[in-house]
């Protein structure tokens, strides 16, 4: 065990017994973006943003649409969750130049807790005014358009596992000097989980999203009282299902979850099912998900990309057709990633859906 963070977490579960693995997951999450260089090449992990500057770009004419069927209303409050770099949305505020009238409306918000992350935030945006918030409480009243990526699979998940009969929280303890998963106390998962899966066998793992959900449903709400849009990209499974899908990866490559925490990227799979259930029991009509692959076709990938190309050198020709293929080929990145979008409950599907 090594850092600050494993230190902290060990000594409270010396003196407390055994925590609950959502706790681990939050303080970890935590400490983590506060580091320096998690994302690209030389960090943990690259996301669709950081792979092609087309992924931001759609999403800028994805809420141009949006912004159009609201009627061009001179402020358009446009929300991005956990920005990262600030790459998809300095790509999506490129985009949203060509669309006349557009970007002058947008009012920039952003929702990110890491003070390193704010300040990268800030230099992607090149002097486009916005402001910084912790969570939703914060933003204005009135209509909310939200975009989020990878953001819904850093929130913290519990877990419980069937053990002689009955569901158990999954806890983190110690063994020696490690962290390991130990069985708490009995736990009732959502009965409406439940319902919807086979009978368990023994030593079956269900996980809950609770951060997640409620952080979906708190956007629906504002979606259904107000109007706006919201649009989640992430990976995951787009119907419930049993089974341990919390993952660490660093610099590239899977680490056991619960070794390092802080100091790797700790995040689990999201239960897609479960977000739109959360949105449609608060207002909103939820539709999706669509895979990611087919989502960025059906919003013009293709068209971009001939664009781009046009005069490129054969190296950029070759970077621009890999990484496109990257974020759409079903075995890279364009089925296990997933786009859900929240829209009022009237309303037609949305381009790309
Ligand atoms: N959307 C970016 C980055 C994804 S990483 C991209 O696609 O490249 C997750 C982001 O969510 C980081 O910016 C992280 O600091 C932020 N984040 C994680 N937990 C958060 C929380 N509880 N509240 C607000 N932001 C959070």
């Amino acid at each position: 065990m090594s850092g600050e963070t494993a230190s902290r977490l060990a000594a409270r579960i010396r003196a407390e017994g055994p925590m609950p693995l959502a706790e681990f997951m939050g303080e970890a999450v935590a400490a983590y973006y506060r580091r320096e260089r998690v994302f690209g090449a030389e960090g943990d992990f690259v996301t669709a943003p950081e792979i092609s500057q087309i992924f931001g770009e759609l999403v800028g004419i994805w809420f141009a649409l949006r912004w159009h069927a609201a009627g061009r209303p001179e402020r358009f409050p446009l929300v991005e969750c956990g920005p990262g770099r600030g790459t998809l949305i300095a790509d999506a505020l490129r985009a949203a130049r060509s669309v006349p009238g557009f970007a002058k409306a947008i009012e920039l918000h952003l929702i990110e807790t890491s003070p390193t992350l704010r300040a990268a935030q800030a230099e992607a945006l090149a002097g486009f005014p916005a402001s910084w918030h912790d969570g939703l409480e914060t933003l204005p009243e009135g209509p909310l358009f939200l975009i989020a990526n990878e953001f819904l699979d850093a929130l913290p998940v519990a877990q419980v596992v069937f053990r002689g009969g009955a569901w158990r929280e999954r806890r983190v303890g110690l063994f020696r000097e490690d962290f390991a998963f130990v069985d708490g106390a009995e736990a009732a998962p959502p009965a409406a989980m439940l319902s919807r899966l086979p009978p368990p066998r023994e030593g079956e793992i269900l996980e809950t999203a609770a951060a997640a959900e409620d952080f979906v449903a708190r956007v629906a709400a504002r979606i259904a009282a107000a109007g706006g849009a919201a649009l989640f990209f992430d990976y995951g499974h787009a119907e419930s299902g049993f089974g341990d899908t919390v993952q660490a990866v660093s610099r590239h490559r899977y680490v056991p979850p619960l070794a390092a925490p802080g100091e790797v990227d700790l995040t689990a799979h999201v239960d897609f099912a479960r977000m739109a259930e959360a949105a449609q029991a608060h207002g909103a009509a939820a539709f999706g998900p669509a895979d990611q692959g087919v989502w960025l076709v059906a919003m013009g990938l293709p068209t971009r990309l001939t664009v781009l190309l046009r005069g490129a050198t054969p190296e950029q020709t070759e970077a621009l057709v890999s990484s496109t293929r990257r974020l759409t080929e079903p075995h890279a990145m364009g089925r296990l990633f997933k786009a859900l979008a929240l829209l009022p409950v009237s309303a037609q599907p949305p381009e790309g859906f």
